[in-house]
């Protein structure tokens, strides 16, 4: 079977974005996967001669605390069971939000391979925003643009060298 990568992240980073940005320019779809069909959300993609499945978690919500206490409820959970490798992005106009915070503590805990991607940083000059995402403990946030298309060559590259 083909490695899966989802992208995941808090609500309105861009995550259905960058899905559409990536199979529709970047990467060339094979074929879709039947059977799983909702909303497209899950597509088969190749970058640079290397094929996987491309899943986008959809609207990921989580409780900040249950009635037990700290549990973070994340309904795309079982996306990243199923995931060999995790975009994380967030949103590089809004900055770090304690939801990223959330998510991020969920992904270290899934102890999946994580490239962080620092979306709407639509500009060169706005690049410098991804720097305090390096907290987060990912590595280099990679800055990109999911509606302009720039940035995204990067992402999947460091997607590709974790597969
Ligand atoms: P999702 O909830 O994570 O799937 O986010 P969406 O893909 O639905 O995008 C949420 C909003 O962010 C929409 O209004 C998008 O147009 C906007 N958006 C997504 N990517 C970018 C980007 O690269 N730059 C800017 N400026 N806006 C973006
Ligand atoms: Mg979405």
């Amino acid at each position: 079977p083909l490695p899966v990568v989802a992208i995941v992240g808090r609500a309105n980073v861009g995550k259905s974005t960058l899905f559409n940005r990536l199979i529709g320019e970047r990467l060339s779809i094979v074929e879709d996967v039947p059977g799983v069909t909702r909303d497209r959300i899950y597509a088969k993609a190749e970058w640079n001669g290397v094929s996987f499945h491309l899943i986008d978690t959809g609207g990921i919500e989580m409780d900040e605390e249950d009635e037990m206490g700290n549990l973070i409820r994340i309904q795309a959970q079982l996306a990243i069971d199923e995931a060999d490798a995790i975009i994380f992005l967030v949103d590089g106009r809004t900055g770090l939000s304690v939801q990223d915070e959330y998510v991020a503590e969920f992904l270290r805990r899934s102890k999946k391979p994580v490239v962080l991607g620092v979306n709407k940083l639509d500009h060169v000059s706005h690049h410098a925003a991804s720097y305090e995402f390096y907290q987060l403990g990912f590595g280099d946030p990679i800055p990109l643009s999911a509606e302009h298309g720039t940035g995204t060559g990067d992402l999947l590259d460091a997607v590709v060298d974790v597969l």
